[in-house]
């Protein structure tokens, strides 16, 4: 048996097998606990962030690395009350780090794509991005600046990133006594609601007191109303990760006076006039609502998600042995793929030419394997073919994908 598997590609069949039993139960019991696309997408979201994942943790460690040797104020030994301490600074940084998320526009930016899903089930908690990876590097920074060594903070920053997906459920009502203290799936459904008396509630992670200290606390008391106040209405994949962006972006264009820019770029979400978004709506997604997904559809989507996934666990448990430009190439096509899933839920018709993209990308992975030329003539080949016949091709395949040309 290979020497240098990495363990935690297990936890992917393990979230899935956890998923798939929450589908089950809510289907049993009549409860509609998930919808087809807003699942996918939240698969979508969270494969990639997995996969972008396996590049960036090296890097955030020598930011921790680098920080312990060159700033950290003590040196504290290893013990089980530094653990203790550890866990409990850490989950206080993510207070702030996921308060400030909802209350600076820069910080929301990345942080509202957690909160897009109109559901709430195990698949939202795939919904996080790696610019949320990047700026809570930046909140757990002070970890190593107080003296905390860099392989605990990694070891910890595991288990407290373990934690929050099994709170992302609808099946688990009130725990009892550890209501009190720790944060639970019914505290957690608060803060994903979209209800006046539950907005901006619950921000913790592992222990509920920093919200009872600070004021933010609240307890469920009725159904909640999943969602963002106001919806997103897209499973574009870039969309879904870009348009908060574009929009402060465009906020910050129009507003005058460089106090107010500041203002807007670390204020409040409210304070962004909301006419921008339909605005670029209309710009960059041409709506397409007219026409139903077909079984086809729902079909194509389903057996490119269970290929990725698969390939995803076999990706991040063989890590160590597939060489560095092999892994961009494999990240690069399943990027290409969630793209293509997402815009083949909006019906879109360019992602015709996204096959292109993957077809040639089998091949170049391939050489560097097996460099014969061979592997690199046959694309070279067939693509001007496909490219000459295109409009033939592109009518087959969208007959193929969406039961219609047009
Ligand atoms: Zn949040
Ligand atoms: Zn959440």
């Amino acid at each position: 048996m290979p020497q240098h598997l990495n363990p935690m590609a297990f936890a992917i069949p393990l979230f899935l097998a956890l998923m798939g039993a929450e589908w089950w139960y809510s289907r049993k019991t009549g409860k509609h606990y998930f919808n087809f696309r807003n699942s996918i997408s939240n698969l979508n979201v969270g494969i990639a962030e997995r996969l972008i994942d396996t590049f960036t943790t090296g890097i955030f460690y020598f930011v921790y690395l680098y920080l312990y040797k060159h700033f950290a104020l003590f040196h504290f030994k290893s013990s089980i009350l530094q653990w203790i301490a550890l866990l409990i600074c850490t989950d206080f940084i993510w207070y702030w780090y996921h308060r400030l998320a909802h209350e600076m526009n820069i910080f929301w930016a990345a942080h509202v794509v957690h909160h897009q899903s109109d559901d709430f089930n195990y698949t939202v908690s795939a919904r996080i991005t790696v610019f949320q990876a990047i700026i809570r590097t930046g909140f757990w920074a002070v970890l190593p600046v107080l003296g905390f060594a860099p392989g605990m903070i990694t070891s910890m920053l595991l288990v407290h990133g373990l934690y929050p997906f099994f709170i992302h459920t609808r099946t688990i009502g009130k725990l009892g006594f550890l209501e009190y203290f720790l944060v639970t799936p019914s505290h957690h459904r608060v803060h994903h609601a979209s209800d006046e008396d539950y907005l901006d509630k619950n921000y913790g992670d592992v222990f509920i007191i920093w919200d009872k200290l600070f004021g933010t606390f609240v307890a469920e008391t009725h159904e909640p109303v999943y969602g963002l106040t106001k919806p997103l209405e897209s499973h574009s994949f870039l969309w879904q990760h870009f348009h908060f962006y574009l929009e402060l972006l465009h906020g910050v264009r129009r507003t005058e006076g460089f106090k107010n820019k500041i203002k807007l770029i670390f204020g409040k979400p409210d304070l962004l006039d909301p006419t921008i978004r339909p605005k670029l709506e209309e710009k960059y997604l041409l709506r397409n609502d007219t026409v139903q997904a077909t079984r086809r559809l729902h079909d194509y989507v389903v057996i490119q998600i269970a290929i990725t996934l698969a390939g995803l666990f076999t990706f991040l448990l063989l890590e160590y042995y597939i060489p560095a430009f092999v892994q961009a190439l494999i990240t690069l096509f399943i990027l290409i793929t969630l793209i293509n899933c997402g815009a083949i839920l909006e019906q879109r018709r360019w992602v015709f030419y996204l096959e292109y993209a993957r077809f040639s990308l089998i091949f170049i992975a391939a050489y560097c394997y097996f460099p014969y030329a061979a592997l690199l003539w046959i694309p070279a080949l067939v693509l001007p073919m496909a490219l000459y016949y295109d409009s033939k091709l592109k009518q087959q395949y969208l007959r193929l994908v969406y039961g219609r040309t047009a």
